[in-house]
């Protein structure tokens, strides 16, 4: 059980370490690791994460590459996404791992976060110096400042006060990975490599808020043939361009059943967000000549408990329904299904015990985006989604996190994991 004192030497070790934190989430992001490009940045910050992972007192762990991830049945096929992913190589980015062993008997909890980010466009930033980082008003902003180079940082920060004030009472593991912005298959490569940990805490950006459930990706394309006619003798129902209108706004009525299910899952009743949108559209090459096919592509996102297979039937129901004949919806590899709550709650009451010694209300939500809790879930862990900033600013223009939020976030980190294994569900129960 974690004393006031040992929560005020917390507090103050953190405290100190503040600027260190401001350091390191500036320098992470001035390495620009975006997803796309050149790999550079990547490996650039995953060197910067091993270096302060080994000075805040980790052990770093060699991962072996995995080999055949493309067989793996949770493997995310970014190559079908769009061409410019064509050339894309899984396990090409580096993994880094650090541990703190503590006693074999005991669990093991890791605190993992994605090394990359988002791609940034400076021009659309209110100043574009700080697209790549920089400390103002209070904030640190940059792209992946919240999303979620600072809660990598911060991870190094509690690790560092958590074993100098005598250890964490778990066995401790950081997991900084690439490629989640693409689907997860960084996490996915360290899992298929490395033993799962039973329990995870993953830091994307929920205004600190405990979220046990994700929502679940889908891509689909629906691919529309057409019959070769002269454009005086055509009817609409020729054209594919025409057929694939009708095909969109059957699909289109799916978004208020997708919103209903995901509303009526644990921790969803407030989204009020979109889960269905139809980005792109080839068809045709002439305007006089009605063409032969029209492609349409969209992505969906569904409720928690909702397989691949319930989205495909979802898509193709409504297409027999209202849709033109024969138009039946694909799925791509670039589809995965979300996580409900684990029905162990321990980490998450461990968190909340830790959320309130810091001064905050806990609150609990669902996680309204897809992230690679459900990975960790799928190969055995029980986990929670919690981290400084705010979803809604993460892939935008002027992305930022306040520096209290960070330095609150290293402070509950460092009570979590010095705490974790000592009996708190008699304090604590999650709703
Ligand atoms: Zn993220």
């Amino acid at each position: 059980m974690m004393t006031r004192q040992l929560d005020r030497d917390v507090d103050q070790l953190v405290e100190r370490d503040r600027d260190l934190l401001v350091e390191l989430t500036t320098e992470l992001i001035g390495c620009r690791p975006t997803y796309v490009g050149p790999a550079a940045g990547i490996r650039r910050a995953q060197s910067v994460m091993s270096s302060a992972l080994r000075d805040a007192g980790m052990r770093m762990v060699d991962v072996p590459a995995a080999t055949n991830l493309r067989h793996h049945p949770l493997y995310v096929g970014v190559e079908e996404w769009a061409d410019d992913f064509a050339g894309y190589e899984p396990g090409v980015h580096p993994l880094v791992v650090g541990r703190v062993d503590v006693d074999p008997a005991l669990p093991t909890l890791a605190l993992s976060g994605h090394i990359d980010v988002e791609p940034v466009d400076e021009q659309e930033w209110t100043d574009p110096v700080l697209a790549g980082g920089r400390l103002r008003d209070g904030a640190v902003f940059g792209r992946g400042a919240s999303d979620m180079l600072g809660a990598l940082a911060a991870y190094t920060v509690a690790v560092r006060a958590a074993l100098r004030l005598g250890g964490p009472s778990v066995n401790l593991e950081v997991h900084s990975v690439p490629d989640e912005e693409l689907g997860g298959n960084g996490t996915l490569a360290l899992l298929a490599a490395h033993p799962a940990p039973e329990y995870v805490l993953i830091g994307e950006p929920t205004s600190m808020r405990i979220c046990e459930a994700t929502l679940g990706f889908h891509h689909f394309v629906l691919d529309v043939e057409g019959r070769r006619t002269h454009m005086a003798e055509s009817s609409g129902a020729d054209s594919a361009i025409e057929r694939a209108a009708a095909a969109l706004t059957a699909v289109a009525t799916t978004r208020h059943v997708l919103a209903d299910r995901i509303r009526s899952s644990p921790g969803f009743a407030g989204y009020d967000s979109n889960p269905l949108a139809i980005g792109k559209i080839i068809g045709g090459s002439d305007a006089a000549v009605p063409p032969l096919s029209c492609q349409v592509e969209g992505v969906a996102f569904s409720a928690p408990a909702m397989s691949t297979g319930d989205v495909r039937e979802l898509l193709a129901a409504v297409l027999r329904e209202r849709g033109p004949e024969q138009v039946v919806p694909r799925l791509t590899r670039m589809s995965f299904p979300g996580n409900p709550p684990s029905t162990d709650r321990r980490l998450s009451n461990a968190l909340s015990v830790s959320l309130r010694s810091t001064g905050g209300r806990p609150e609990w939500t669902g996680f309204p985006s897809p992230c690679d809790l459900r990975l960790y879930h799928a190969l055995g862990a029980s986990g929670v989604v919690c981290g400084p900033g705010d979803l809604a600013q993460a892939h935008a223009p002027d992305e930022h996190v306040e520096v209290e939020a960070l330095v609150a976030f290293a402070k509950v980190i460092t009570k979590l994991i010095i705490n974790f294994t000592a009996d708190n569900s008699s304090e604590e129960v999650a709703p």
